[in-house]
């Protein structure tokens, strides 16, 4: 790899001036700004390094194209897809920024503004890295599909109508993707999976309209009370869902995968502290990472129901309401957990309820002994000159079930950011050591996997 890491560092001065020109261009998908010219930019700079390259519109007239590359390598017997995405989080608030979001700024080693990090400094790693293999002699020694997402900041509604659709643009032997940011300290982490998520909201209405709680009080249902004993059905004495069948598919954690939780720091004293509570929730004798990896979680995330602001207003609810967000684990699946909590609901007499799907992510996992798994680990740990962590799973959830679920391709996460980022956030920020080892991470990467 030295003739890589030596062009790597050769024209890094001329990454980072490509990084700058990307970032000026205000892609963010939630204002539906500058997603076409952001994409066009894209589709250049993927032609100049030699891949196939097309933005490609995703339905409706409203939706902004994704941008897909790719490269048929000669004699490769391997196939990487690559996810990124080039749409970024509104600034606001504006006046929060020490240098405007727009205009990237280099200060101590850092570049500053919207989007440097989340994710086009980490995407456009890859593409240098690509770059960098073809040009200092090495070569690209697998196939690349590429698939750079426009609307990955406010989920990716037309995702997977789109992959499962388009399945052969995107079949590939292993899937790679860098985003987030390091551990506290910059250690850096590879992450092999998500929870999925079932959010349901569940309405129940009593009567056509509200009444007077004394002159009406006493014959009147009351649609808070029969929201609130439906609640108390759905999780046992321990905190955990009461659903039947609720974990009869979930896939417990391996040797692997109990060697990597008990690695990972935490300071059980400094979090209570940090976010005020006295104890840990959920079952007894289960460790903190070990309840947001691979336990599925049911939590009420909001409850509207008569009358809650300033005062009095003597009022008996006609109507109540729920958002409740089930988080899964790796074999269960949104549409499964979605019956089983409707038949749960009829079987305790709560039929007339009404549940309403609101969101559904399916959960992913790619297991820590896969080869892809350890060739990833390796290059971090050569690159990045530190001991990585290993997450099996993130508690939260994304589209990379697409790739891994539906088309069936294991896919490892590393982020390339700082830990202090400040993704989402203003004075976004890319700590250019870090986007010199992703370039170089990811051509080890491209190499090391054409080997597996
Ligand atoms: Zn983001």
């Amino acid at each position: 790899m030295d003739k890589v890491f030596a062009y790597i560092d050769r024209n890094f001065g001329r990454f980072v001036e490509e990084l700058a020109a990307v970032c000026r261009i205000p892609s963010v998908s939630a204002q539906k700004k500058g997603l076409d010219d952001c994409a066009r930019h894209l589709v250049g700079a993927m032609k100049e390094i030699g891949l196939d390259a097309r933005a490609m519109p995703m339905g409706g007239a409203d939706n902004p194209p994704l941008v897909y590359g790719r490269l048929d390598a000669p004699g490769a017997r391997r196939t990487l897809f690559i996810y990124g995405h080039f749409d970024v989080q509104p600034p606001e608030p504006l006046d929060a920024w020490d240098t405007p979001p727009f205009e990237p700024t280099l200060k101590d080693g850092r570049m500053y503004g919207r989007g440097t990090g989340d994710n086009k400094g980490q995407f456009l790693a890859h593409l240098k890295a690509v770059e960098a293999l073809q040009r200092s002699g090495r070569g690209v020694p697998v196939n690349l599909r590429i698939l750079l997402d426009p609307q990955e900041e406010i989920g990716s509604p037309m995702l997977e109508a789109f992959v499962t659709s388009h399945a052969d643009l995107f079949r590939a032997d292993f899937g790679y993707n860098a985003d987030g940011n390091a551990a506290e300290g910059n250690v850096p982490l590879l992450s092999f999976g998500n929870r999925g998520s079932c959010y349901v909201e569940v309405r129940v209405r009593t009567a056509r309209r509200d009444v007077h709680s004394g002159q009406f009080g006493g014959p009147m249902p009351n649609a808070a009370w029969r929201l609130v004993e439906f609640l108390q059905t759905l999780r046992d004495a321990s905190g955990r869902p009461a659903i039947e069948g609720f974990f009869e598919n979930v896939l417990p954690p391996t040797e692997a995968d109990r060697r990597a939780l008990a690695a990972i720091p935490f300071n059980k004293e400094a979090w209570k502290k940090e976010v005020g509570v006295a104890e840990e929730a959920g079952p007894p004798g289960m460790g903190y990472f070990e309840k947001i990896m691979f336990q599925p979680t049911l939590s009420i995330c909001g409850l509207t129901s008569g009358y809650g602001g300033p005062g009095t207003k003597t009022v008996i609810p006609s109507q109540a309401s729920a958002k409740i967000d089930m988080r899964l684990v790796k074999n269960q699946t949104p549409p499964e957990i979605f019956e089983k909590f409707r038949a749960h609901a009829r079987r305790r007499g709560f039929g007339d309820l009404e549940a309403v799907q609101l969101l559904t992510y399916h959960p992913s996992k790619t297991p820590l002994d896969h080869p892809m798994s350890e060739a990833v680990i390796a290059a971090v740990r050569e690159v990045f000159g530190k001991e990585p962590l290993l997450y099996p799973v993130t508690g939260g959830s994304n589209p990379s079930y697409i790739f891994n679920e539906i088309l069936g391709i294991p896919m490892v996460k590393v982020p390339y950011g700082n830990y202090d980022e400040a993704n989402h956030a203003p004075n976004e920020n890319l700590d250019l050591d870090f986007f010199r080892r992703g370039i170089k991470t990811s051509a080890k990467v491209i190499c090391d996997l054409a080997a597996l």
